[in-house]
């Protein structure tokens, strides 16, 4: 069983020629809702891999609030611990699409931004008989910090993703057993420091153990201590990037509650990641069980 703490948005997608100015009106080609949000987007990859996925979190009480919740209860998320905010809209992502597929994005995080401390203790019922907490930073810090504890405390395995980056304070990194930064958060972690082995030799000196790297089109690197390995990226024809890195970390943090060894959860997570790639979307793209059990087998 799987605990999640995270982000719930209604993805805004239009499509445009261009990019506007600031004051200008364009027409653009077409407009498109999709479900999405971090914490979201990871519990339905673990969902869909077969894990037991309680989540916490918050949506508005409105329509994009609706639809978010029958999505991912139609992947089997327990949404008994999603609250519906009396006051914030469900969070939403402003996205424009121009000819070449550049994006620009904006999000207004709405009911994310209202997950509380006290939102975590009165789930407490959700730690109950967990084995992971898989956790983000798109909600505020102190709901992660709390769940964090709390877990720690119950001996549940706990695993940060840390998008979007921001620093962290060295008490909820110790707290921390697997981190899984893509290489720009690695460096935003670091503090600014770009060489690869040198920001993790300075996360490892603030009490981070284990520490798993997603290297996009290179695979990822898992570091323990001195030993560092990597597992190549599965060659594979690339669609679209988006939520490559939610499908790693939700198969990885599935892979953990049942038992396998790290090496193992991040051959799951490379699995799942470049399975994803090769779909468009980011919920609609994300692999079930039986697909990455064939794709590791080949
Ligand atoms: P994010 O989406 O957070 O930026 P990455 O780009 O590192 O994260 O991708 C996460 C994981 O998805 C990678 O570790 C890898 O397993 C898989 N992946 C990403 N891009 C590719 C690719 N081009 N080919 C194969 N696998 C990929």
């Amino acid at each position: 069983t799987l605990v999640i703490v995270g982000s719930l948005n209604m993805d805004l997608v239009v499509r445009a020629p261009r990019h506007p100015q600031p004051g200008e009106t364009l027409i653009g080609s077409s407009f498109q809702t999709f479900p999405g949000g971090k914490g979201a987007n990871q519990a339905v990859a673990a969902a869909r891999l077969g894990a037991k996925v309680r989540m916490i979190g918050r949506v508005g009480q409105d329509a994009f609030g609706d639809a978010l919740l029958a999505t991912v209860q139609r992947d089997g998320v327990d949404t008994t611990f999603i609250r519906r905010d009396p006051q914030a809209p469900t969070g939403v992502a402003l996205i424009t699409l121009d000819a070449k597929g550049q994006n620009t994005i904006v999000v207004a995080s709405g009911a994310n931004g209202n997950v509380s401390a006290e939102d975590v203790r009165q789930s407490a019922q959700a730690f109950e008989g967990a084995d992971v907490l898989l956790v983000q930073l798109e909600c505020p810090l102190e709901a992660v910090q709390t769940a964090v504890q709390l877990a720690h405390q119950a001996g549940i395995i706990v695993v940060l993703n840390p998008a979007p980056a921001q620093p962290l304070p060295a008490e909820l990194l110790q707290m921390v057993d697997y981190l899984i930064p893509n290489q720009h958060e690695l460096t935003l972690l670091a503090g600014g420091i770009s060489d690869r082995e040198q920001a993790i030799r300075h996360l490892q000196a603030q009490g981070v153990r284990y520490l798993v790297v997603t290297l996009g089109e290179e695979g990822a690197l898992l570091a323990l201590g001195e030993d560092r390995l990597i597992l190549p990226a599965y060659p594979v024809e690339v669609v679209d990037t988006v939520a490559a890195g939610d499908a790693f970390a939700g198969a990885f943090a599935l892979a953990l509650a049942e038992g396998k060894t790290p090496l193992d959860a991040a051959c799951w997570g490379n699995a799942a990641g470049a399975i994803a790639v090769t779909r468009p979307g980011a919920q609609p793209s994300l692999p079930t069980r039986q697909e990455v059990e064939q794709f590791l087998k080949e």
